[in-house]
């Protein structure tokens, strides 16, 4: 073989993973593969389980291993606690969440642990619900307790501390109030209970970490005692979410997780480190599991990158490279896409056996990727971004134009119910800008199924009541955008509207008034595309009338953009408000005005 040829194969099956095809034997990807490709590509996946540490170089380490996988946003489980550094300085959580944000900006964020040094005081509770409330106030996205409570943490009597100790539940609770998850392991695999020899299934990893064997009954209670009382805890705080990590910590147990599962609606599973042991199991049976609590399972990998890089486990072997971390999280990807059998897992020190695939629809993979996520972690995502790309020159809405212009935009996507954060795909809103010394253009991509609109229009006059309900231009079909040019006012900000008949509203908005005699002259263009079932939507908005100063390249403005479908009961928003009403300039994303 002429050795280019040699080479380029070798590099194709060498780099096998990340963004290259999943499928193993050269076969081309299927239609499930590609979608899952393009959103790696788009940095969508949320890996919600990571372990990093606190310096620039582990940072960047886990930069580089993201970006190979198409992983957009690691969810750092153990960001330290919010007790004061030493002399009063930032504790651990402020210096590693600052740090992370500093560098690598919307790519991290941060679950807040506890500090448990106060266990045996009267006040404990109370202290342990100020660190809660800290560390909510300093961005933490989650809290993570790991197993150490029931295994390893001890109180002043040398009395192991378990999860169920009625001296947590406020903390529980408290988590609940404050909208903050809770990230939670207990216990560990069943081998860790068997007998300590080379005849357990797990003893290439006991062998190297005595400390992870709990066999010794003096000193560890059973595994189902672990399990049941994290069970009660779950049970008993039904307003605080729980992921109970591992999957659910008991992946041996298909039929008890999906028992939890379907008991406890507060609870979900993550499945970090787990892959390879439910893998083992009748892939029918895991499909349906998954399929079944398709709302409730996220993807997680429990990748740690410290001075050592772990990828799910590790033993005292030489430690991974960027490469290995490559071919496993293609593995993880193989796993969940294709219909393979019987291949070797991902984390070879948890055991010599092989899983197989459980090829799931793509409808299914983007929840666990980042749907489920999303919504779980709506109150903390970074602030999304719109670039608006400057054109030279200005052109007149016409439905004769040529569209490819806009293609050049990159898009963002309107497809979160605005109160809740939970993604509607199926209505999944594209919108592009651009922009000229004059004007702001927008253009929006509306799948509809049904339309609802007013009927005949008025387009002579704005259709609004603020006094009466259902008969404004916004209780039917509508896109909308509210533009705020004065960020040192987040209040005051304009609001365009425009139907699928081409009926019109503008207004400007001083929280909590509305002006609507304010007229900003904007042009619309509507086109309704029956047989694509698709309905566009082009504004030209005047820049003059939003703000004095002329943008220029990198300014940023604050803008949300929505989209009411009324037959789909929807209320879309691009950045969710997680309340009641788009009106909450605090959740804007950002309009980048470039190049
Ligand atoms: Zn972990």
């Amino acid at each position: 073989m002429n050795p280019v040829l040699l080479a380029t194969l070798v590099s194709l099956l060498a780099g096998y993973g990340g963004l290259l095809p999943v499928g193993a034997d050269g076969a081309e990807d299927s239609p499930v593969v590609q979608q899952a490709n393009q959103w790696r590509a788009e940095h969508r996946i949320i890996d919600l389980h990571q372990h990093i540490g606190s310096t620039t170089q582990h940072l960047a380490r886990a930069i580089k291993i993201m970006d190979a996988a198409g992983v957009g946003i690691g969810v750092n489980l153990t960001a330290g606690t919010v007790t004061p550094g030493k002399e009063g300085g930032p504790s651990e959580f402020e210096r590693e969440k600052q740090l992370a944000d500093t560098l690598y900006p919307g790519r991290f964020l941060h679950y807040v642990n506890l500090d448990y040094a106060g266990w045996d005081r009267a006040d404990f509770s109370e202290q342990a619900v100020k660190q809660i409330e800290k560390g909510r106030r300093l961005g933490a996205a989650g809290f993570k307790e790991w197993k150490r409570l029931g295994l390893y943490l001890r109180d002043g009597a040398g009395k192991l501390i378990r999860v169920d100790d009625p001296k947590l539940d406020p903390v529980w609770k408290r988590c609940g109030e404050l909208n903050l998850p809770v990230s939670i392991h207990i216990a560990d695999p069943r081998a860790f209970w068997l007998p300590y020899d080379d005849r357990n299934e797990r003893w290439k990893e006991l062998k190297d970490h005595k400390s992870w064997w709990f066999g010794d009954t003096n000193k560890f209670p059973p595994r189902m005692e672990l399990l049941e009382s994290l069970d009660r805890v779950v049970a008993r705080h039904p307003e605080t979410t729980f992921v109970c990590v591992h999957f659910a910590n008991n992946s041996e147990e298909l039929e008890w997780v999906d028992a939890a599962l379907s008991r406890n609606p507060n609870m979900m599973a993550d499945l970090a480190a787990r892959i390879p042991e439910i893998g083992r199991h009748d892939p029918a049976q895991v499909r349906r599991l998954f399929l079944k609590h398709q709302d409730r399972i996220l993807f997680a990998t429990d990748v740690q990158v410290f001075d050592r890089l772990v990828l799910g486990s590790s033993g005292n072997e030489p430690p991974a490279t960027d490469a290995d971390a490559e071919v496993f999280f293609a593995k993880e990807w193989r796993w969940l896409e294709t219909t393979d059998r019987n291949w070797p897992h991902m984390t070879p020190i948890q055991g010599d056996w092989n899983i197989s695939s459980i090829g799931l629809p793509a409808s299914v993979l983007r929840k666990i990727y980042f749907d489920n996520a999303r919504k779980l972690l709506a109150r903390s995502l970074p602030r999304p971004s719109l670039r608006a790309r400057r054109i030279s020159q200005d052109f007149e809405l016409d439905k004769h134009h040529d569209d490819s212009l806009w293609q050049t935009a990159a898009p963002v996507l309107i497809e979160s119910d605005s109160r809740s954060g939970a993604a509607q795909p199926d209505l999944s809103t594209r919108v592009r800008a651009l922009w000229s010394g004059h004007y702001l253009y927008l253009n929006y991509e509306c799948p509809f199924t049904r339309l609802t609109f007013f009927d005949p229009p008025q387009s002579d006059r704005k259709r609004f009541d603020m006094e009466r309900e259902g008969v404004s231009l916004w209780d039917r079909d509508v896109v909308e955008a509210f533009i705020n040019a004065d960020p040192q006012n987040i209040r005051h900000y304009s609001e365009f509207e425009v139907a699928p008949t081409n009926e019109r509203l503008d207004l400007m908005v001083s929280l909590p008034g509305r002006d609507f005699d304010w007229s900003s002259q904007f042009q619309s263009l509507v086109k309704v595309d029956r047989g694509r079932k698709l309905w566009t939507c082009q504004m030209r908005i005047p820049l003059a009338v939003l703000d004095q100063k002329k943008p220029s390249v990198g300014t940023l403005w604050g803008l949300n953009l929505f989209r009411c479908d009324r037959a789909n009961k929807a209320s879309l928003a691009w950045n969710p408000t997680l309340t009641g009403t788009f009106h909450e300039p605090e959740r804007f994303g950002v309009l980048e005005f470039a190049e």
